[in-house]
């Protein structure tokens, strides 16, 4: 099954599954808008099976939004794929690198995601994102999965300056709008194998990434089961599990975004997640007073 946020402008969110070759409205029997609140209500891919809600016709301009608008948690984890430890020559971490980001990061699938002033070197980042369905609290490797509802699309949007200025990820990672994420997602009982799954990113039709969940150097059962023996893990809850090569920072010469590019993410079994980057305006030559490293710029 495959759960989609909806909405046109102006309209409220509406959530939907597609099932069978049918979008079925969900909100009317749930009063869910979104699989977050799904979840929270305590409903089971078991339970969804059994609603029977109508069968809906998106107009044009009814359009997927972030699966979980508001998630209650965003946990990324760094380093985490064996290619792009290669293509930074250092070696995998030991066990996993976890970091987070808020809700204000979460960004609609198809959204402008803004370049703030405060970077000259925007990056993306393709990344399996896992939705939390069952509350996870000190679980073992074994049973990590059975409390997994399904996977979705996150864009781990960076900022490589204040990535290693800031010292820590928090800013460069977490600031408005950097997790994009969508457009739908896929239960659990879809992805036959988390770990061999094709992910692939684009930015203006130019391929940057090319490679699967394979790499990862600590599988999604792996990382669920870590987090949760210090953090209580509840329904729609979002992992970001790292991304494979390829991102601009690595390439050679170095690439990064900047007004107009559009970032196109795919991840084999789940979906398209398209987003165009838009400057804040106007930029600034003094990088370290835009990014607040400095004296703050007086003009913002
Ligand atoms: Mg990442």
């Amino acid at each position: 099954m495959q759960l989609i946020s909806h909405a046109s402008d102006g309209r409220p969110r509406r959530l939907a599954v597609r099932r069978d070759g049918h979008l079925r409205d969900l909100t009317e029997a749930t009063g869910a808008t979104d699989v977050g609140e799904l979840l929270a209500a305590g409903i089971t891919a078991d339970r969804l099976r059994e609603i029977d809600g109508p069968v809906v016709e998106l107009a044009d301009d009814d359009v997927p939004r972030a699966p979980i608008a508001r998630p209650g948690k965003i946990i990324c984890v760094g380093l985490n794929y064996h290619d792009h430890c290669r293509e930074q020559s250092i070696d995998p971490p030991a066990y996993p690198m976890l970091f987070s980001k808020f809700a204000n990061a979460v960004a609609d699938p198809g959204a402008s995601i803004t370049r703030p002033r405060a970077t000259e070197k925007l990056d993306l980042e393709c990344e399996l994102g896992v939705v939390i369905g069952r509350r996870a609290s000190r679980i073992g490797r074994a049973e990590a999965l059975e409390h997994v509802f399904g996977y979705t699309i996150v864009n781990d949007v960076t900022m490589r300056d204040l990535q290693k200025e800031d010292r820590q990820w928090l800013r460069a990672k977490g600031s408005d709008g950097f997790a994009p994420m969508g457009p739908a997602v896929v239960t659990a009982d879809d992805i036959s194998d988390p770990q061999a799954l094709r992910l692939r990113s684009w930015v203006n039709g130019e391929a940057w990434q090319d490679s699967t969940t394979a790499e990862m150097v600590f599988d999604v059962a792996t990382i669920v089961a870590f987090a949760s023996q210090t953090i209580t893990l509840e329904p729609g809850d979002v992992i970001a599990t790292g991304t494979p090569a390829g991102v601009g920072h690595y390439q050679q010469p170095p690439r990064y975004l900047a007004d107009g590019d559009a970032m196109r993410l795919e991840i084999e079994g789940i979906g398209i997640l398209e987003n165009t980057v838009r400057d804040a305006l106007p930029r600034s030559d003094d990088h370290e007073s835009a990014a607040g490293i400095g004296e703050l710029d007086a003009t913002r």
